[in-house]
């Protein structure tokens, strides 16, 4: 999703498991923040639920870069840690901007996917429930059917909006990627400066936008974010005269 830090390093408690091929590891602050994250819930099965709804949400988003990356050829690793998760590949021979393109827009796709198979589940409980259809109504009644609902709800959030945040032009997000290639930031310098221009003023706005919703978490990250594009731009531009 993003990769705000570099690689969380190797611990003897990671999970580790290949999904499709591709390996996969989890570093345990994965599950850390993740609690963190859901504490506010009331119930401890809720708590699980968000983490599992987290857990498959950034899978899949990675998936969508990594499945990406191998069709160029590129074998991929995915590591899930405390901030989110990354796909990591090393580009061959026919890297072009086109495919780096792709490659960062298939992790969003990827959550935009889910977040319709989980709509189209959401439509059909709903439709059950309304002409009052007895397995809807059963599902509903039993105890798995408060965290069902839970699950439903936290899937679609979650890929949808945080899908869409991921596109904006923020460098090292996915859209800032795009920006960066769209900008030809790999081939010269006065791209760059442009592309983390570009990030520095959408972080700043999306930042003082959460700031008003009153998004503290969120607009503290974007505040960062906009830092961070702030300093690339300063070095990239010492660079480029
Ligand atoms: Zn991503």
């Amino acid at each position: 999703m993003m990769q705000l830090l570099g690689d969380p390093g190797t611990t003897q408690y990671d999970l580790r498991f290949s999904i499709l091929g591709i390996p996969v590891r989890v570093h345990p602050m994965f599950w850390l923040v993740g609690l963190l994250l859901g504490s506010a819930s009331p119930e401890i099965s809720l708590i699980a639920t968000w983490i599992g709804c987290l857990f498959v949400s950034i899978l899949v988003h990675e998936l969508g870069h990594a499945l990406a990356a191998r069709s160029f050829g590129w074998p991929p690793d995915i590591v899930l840690h405390g901030f989110g998760g990354f796909a990591r590949y090393v580009p061959g021979a026919g890297y072009t901007r086109r495919r780096a393109i792709w490659i960062s827009f298939a992790g969003p796709l990827a959550g935009f996917g889910l977040f319709a198979i989980v709509l189209g589940m959401h439509l059909t409980l709903q439709k059950g429930l309304n002409a009052e259809q007895p397995w809807a109504i059963n599902l509903m009644q039993n105890s798995v059917g408060n965290s069902i609902q839970f699950a439903i709800l936290q899937l679609e959030y979650i890929n949808l909006v945080w899908g869409l945040v991921n596109l904006l032009p923020v460098f090292p997000l996915d859209g800032g990627k795009i920006c960066f290639e769209l900008c030809d930031g790999r081939h010269s310098r006065s791209g760059q400066v442009r592309a983390y221009q570009i990030g520095m003023f959408a972080a700043g706005l999306v930042a003082f936008y959460f700031a008003n919703l009153g998004m503290y978490l969120a607009a503290l990250m974007f505040g960062s974010l906009a830092y961070q594009n702030y300093q690339f731009y300063t070095h990239a531009k010492q660079g480029f005269q």
